[in-house]
């Protein structure tokens, strides 16, 4: 074994093996990977190694396709063939019709990334797969792509092949501890001696929390016991002349493929376990757990009704092991949080089908400093302080309790919550706020009518839509209040806090004291990273002049990471969160002034305080900093409070609008005005696959103000030309909205994808943003959009339609 490489791997599953592999690819080769046994000698040996291209969102299914391309290349490579059924084919199934609707949404943002699935009725399902029984069942996805892999081989196949390319694979070698030196280097201490290296990559499947205590940090990933089966042969399947295709069933939890002349099921019982919370043996290794079918009846039943041929078949062998899971099911694919030099792989349910693309685009992290496709799905940064093993468990028994019944829009499930509360949680659900959760923290979505109101949910409109329009008047003709919990908030001090944010933001942010600006920060290679409110705050009894840093309520981690990186040695920047500490009040609405004016001292009016002003002061007896910014689009004002005065603040602002009729207002209302007001959402519509021009951000870009970072590879990128441009469509249909992932059409050829849509309630339309292929930008251009599989008439139209010229947040 050397002892120094650039890069060590920790685990040979298939995610350190992918990861070794895909890193030789990017042209680092001086890499090695450390096995504590034999490789795939974790999870990986048993696993049932299905392998689809279904995914949720773009950067899925592009992954996916990755594995797809790569494990067919290895299955045709001559001098080490890997056992590949390719092409089975897959049908997921439904016997509802949101599940249907669904189904279409996702069918249609497949097919933006060039993956073709399609819809079938029952019927088709069963003649497809000629086990199944169409009771109970309205239709299906198929993808023909489906099949299974053999899991060792393809491990092999990737080492050899990464050895080939000059890495160095160390089995029977537990990594015992690891130590990061002041250069943030690292020294891997092994029972076979030490290893030095630059960075670290922690690809231990269900020991990733061992390896993740050797540098002092808890990963969000708990394991569940899976079981599956393998039966007896089943004449049927041989009498049908083809090989079954795979199925996946959200009616009863189940999935099978064939496996030989009989099938494989396995099962997502209610009754399920977490494994090895209180500590794994250290000998558990290529080992399983003891069987336990008497748990999986419940939905054992469920798949002989579907294929009665399973009453009369034999079963032949049974495994149960070990699978990781995360807060939201994805994996943990990037940096590790508050760490240098460090990434991970982990968290990995569907490892054998999606790893060959979570180490595609994990190198290309570790090696270009970020991935062709926006990671933030998979990034170990969405999740902040809550994000415990024990948390982990609660939502992975969740999640593997829906394994197949995929999240709708607007669905926010129970377990766990509440996890982030405000003092006033609970105020805000007396006063009927039906909460979502946003990163952890429970956010007023909208106001429920009645204390048994219940949103449908699905892909269209439904009954929340007349609540969020009447939310939507009392705002822009009165004055409204909503909590805005979880904000990220960072305090910067020091003397060269504004020097620094002017390298690290792409336009001029005001440094003018009591005043607010927008910004954005690119990465090296000038697509957008993130974007910062900054808040200049005078010096006062509360401490000295400062800025605050305003963003996204998921971003603290991703944001604090990236700004440390970037202090210079001898530049003076501190950093401190006050995400946790604080919370906003926002007042929206023309009489929003007056509810501030009485419930806090000074001169408010427009020439004392006008749009992007800050101050301190205290509303009531609550000391607040009030920033004169709006999100919504009419006059507003947002109001930091530290969260042991919230409840007295809120109280004063309530009493103060009792003689507005002011009303409460949730998350759903501003995300339908925001989207009139050509406003963005970070991580839905600015992406890090885009720079501020295709994004339509220009004006927030200075190229001639000096260096800042991101800068050549920008102009570099403006030479090159736009490759996709952000552009607002007015669709022509009132029962559904376009959802993100939705593909823009021109004669039924794919020019663009949606991010976001909702129906704007003040210009009464229907409104999507969407990147579209840039010639077919200009306002006017007309195209159609595909809305849960049918395509409706779309018009490119000016960003922002509902008032122009800001002249009511200017008001
Ligand atoms: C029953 C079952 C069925 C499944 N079916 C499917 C399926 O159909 N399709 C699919 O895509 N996925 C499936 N999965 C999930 C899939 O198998 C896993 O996601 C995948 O194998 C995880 O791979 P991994 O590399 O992350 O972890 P592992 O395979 O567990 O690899 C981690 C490696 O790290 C090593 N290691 C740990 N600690 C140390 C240390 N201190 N020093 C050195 N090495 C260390 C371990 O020895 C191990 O080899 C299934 C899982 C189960 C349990």
């Amino acid at each position: 074994m050397r002892d120094q490489a650039r890069v060590v791997v920790i685990g040979g599953g298939i995610a350190g093996c992918s990861a070794l592999y895909h890193l030789t690819q990017e042209g680092w080769t001086d890499v090695m990977l450390i096995e504590r046994d034999e490789l795939t000698s974790g999870t990986t040996w048993h696993s049932a190694a299905q392998v689809t291209n279904f995914g949720m969102n773009q950067t899925m299914v592009g992954l996916k396709t990755h594995s797809i391309n790569l494990y067919k290349e290895l299955r045709d490579d001559p001098e080490y063939p890997v056992g590949y059924n390719y092409g089975d084919g897959g049908i997921r199934l439904a016997n509802t019709q949101a599940q249907m609707d669904g189904y279409r949404q996702f069918t249609s943002m497949a097919a933006g990334m060039g993956v073709e699935f399609e819809v079938l009725d029952a019927a088709e399902c069963a003649r497809r797969h000629p086990l199944i029984s169409t009771d109970n069942l309205l239709g299906g996805l198929w993808d023909p792509t489906d099949g299974h892999i053999d899991p060792a081989q393809l491990c092999q196949a990737l080492a050899r092949r990464a050895r080939l390319a000059g890495a160095e694979v160390n089995r029977h070698t537990p990594v015992t501890g690891l130590t990061q030196h002041a250069d943030s280097t690292w020294t891997v201490h092994t029972e076979k001696g030490d290893v030095k290296c630059e960075i670290v990559v922690n690809a231990g499947g269900y020991r990733c929390n061992e390896i993740g205590a050797m540098m002092g940090v808890q990963h969000p990933v708990a394991s569940m016991e899976h079981q599956y089966f393998l039966t007896e042969d089943i004449p049927a399947i041989a009498e049908a002349g083809h090989r079954m295709p795979l199925l996946r069933c959200p009616i009863s939890d189940y999935y099978s493929r064939q496996e030989k002349g009989g099938l494989l099921l396995g099962f997502y019982e209610q009754d399920c376990r977490t494994w090895g919370m209180d500590g794994i043996d250290p000998k558990f290794t290529n080992a399983l757990c003891p069987d336990d079918l008497d748990r999986v009846t419940d939905v054992l039943e469920g798949a002989f009704a579907r294929m009665p041929v399973l009453m009369e078949t034999g079963i032949r062998e049974v495994v149960n092991g070990p699978i990781t899971y995360t807060i939201d099911g994805a994996p943990l694919v990037g940096p590790i949080p508050g760490k240098r030099n460090a990434f991970c792989i982990i968290g990995l349910r569907a490892g054998l089908g999606e790893g060959g693309g979570h180490g595609w685009l994990l190198a290309q992290q570790i090696v270009h400093g970020e991935a062709q496709y926006d990671t933030w799905v998979i990034d170990p940064r969405r999740f902040t302080g809550h994000a415990t093993v024990e948390l982990t468990a609660l939502k992975a028994i969740e999640d593997y309790q829906n394994e197949f019944r995929f999240h709708f829009p607007h669905e926010h499930r129970p377990a766990g919550r509440p996890m982030k509360t405000t003092p006033l949680t609970q105020v805000l659900i007396s006063e009927g706020a039906e909460m979502g959760t946003v990163n952890g923290w429970e956010r007023v979505d909208y106001i429920k009518p009645t204390q048994d109101f219940k949103e449908t949910l699905g892909f269209k409109f439904n009954e929340v839509h007349d609540v969020v329009a009447k939310e939507v008047t009392a705002i822009s003709t009165n004055v409204g209040i909503t909590e805005v919990s979880g904000f990220n908030r960072f305090e910067l001090t020091g003397t060269d806090v504004h020097s620094f944010l002017d390298r690290m933001m792409c336009g001029t942010v005001t440094k003018r004291e009591g005043r607010v600006g927008l910004g954005y920060l690119l990465n090296n290679h000038g697509l957008l990273k993130a974007e910062a409110t900054i808040a200049n705050i005078p010096a006062s009894d509360r401490g000295p002049a400062r800025v605050w840093y305003g963003s996204a309520a998921a971003s603290e981690y991703h944001d604090m990471d990236w700004l440390e990186a970037h202090i210079k040695a001898d530049e003076d920047v501190k950093i401190r969160s006050l995400t946790n500490a604080q919370t906003i009040l926002v007042i929206a609405g023309p009489k929003a002034r007056d509810v501030l004016s009485m419930t806090a001292r000074g001169d408010w009016s427009r020439e004392a305080f006008p749009w992007l002003s800050v101050r301190e002061t205290h509303i009531g007896i609550a000391p607040a900093t009030v920033l004169g910014v709006s999100f919504s689009g009419e006059l507003a004002y947002e109001i930091h409070v530290p969260n042991e005065s919230l409840h007295a603040a809120y109280v004063a602002l309530r009493k103060a609008g009792e003689a507005y009729g002011m009303t409460l207002f949730g998350s759903r209302a501003v995300e339908s005005m925001r989207i009139e007001k050509g406003f963005l959402h970070w991580k839905s519509d600015i992406l890090t696959e885009f720079d501020p021009f295709e994004t339509g951000l220009e004006r927030f870009v200075k190229l001639s103000k000096g260096d800042f970072i991101g800068k050549d590879a920008l102009e570099k990128r403006m030479v090159a030309g736009q490759q996709r441009k952000l552009v607002t469509l007015v669709i022509d249909t009132k029962h559904a909205p376009a959802h993100g992932g939705a593909s823009v059409r021109l004669d039924g050829r794919i020019i663009g994808t949606v991010t976001s849509g909702d129906w704007g309630h003040r210009v009464d339309k229907n409104l999507a943003y969407a990147f579209i292929e840039p010639e077919f930008s200009p306002v006017g251009t007309t195209m159609t959009v595909d809305i849960i599989g049918e395509a409706f008439a779309a018009e490119v139209i000016e960003s922002g339609p509902y008032d122009p010229e800001h002249s009511r947040i200017r008001s």
